[in-house]
């Protein structure tokens, strides 16, 4: 998608802080951090959130948290993972994405 912001940091038209790339699944870091550890984990092929997400993705993505957790250091101490959908979810950036979070105790409540 031309005009996705997302699409066009995997495309590298937009720097990206690049954490972590294989053929399906890109990784950088949040511009907007809200903990020391903040991932954006970003499948390459675009698909707007969570609702259009194949099962195949679905695995790679989750190969991809597993090595960046590793990577960052988190994950023994543990981290969140959060993918906003929608209205509702306030979601801003129409490509799925998941924040990778960690580096420190994150709070209990979320909504
Ligand atoms: P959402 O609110 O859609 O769940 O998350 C979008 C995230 O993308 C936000 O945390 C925001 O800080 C991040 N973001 C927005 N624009 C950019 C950008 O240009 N570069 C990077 N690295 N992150 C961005
Ligand atoms: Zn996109």
């Amino acid at each position: 998608m031309s005009d996705c912001l997302f699409c066009k940091i995997i495309a590298g038209e937009i720097p990206g802080n690049t954490v972590f790339e294989n053929d399906k699944v890109y990784a950088f870091r949040d511009i907007n951090p809200q903990a020391p550890v903040h991932v954006l984990v970003v499948p390459k092929k675009h698909m707007d959130n969570i609702l259009q997400c194949d099962a195949e993705t679905a695995a790679a993505l989750t190969d991809a948290v597993q090595q960046i957790a590793a990577s960052e250091g988190v994950a023994e101490s543990g981290f969140r993972l959060v993918s906003n959908c929608g209205r509702d979810g306030a979601q801003s950036v129409n490509h799925l994405h998941i924040h990778l979070m960690g580096g420190k105790q994150l709070p209990e409540r979320m909504g």
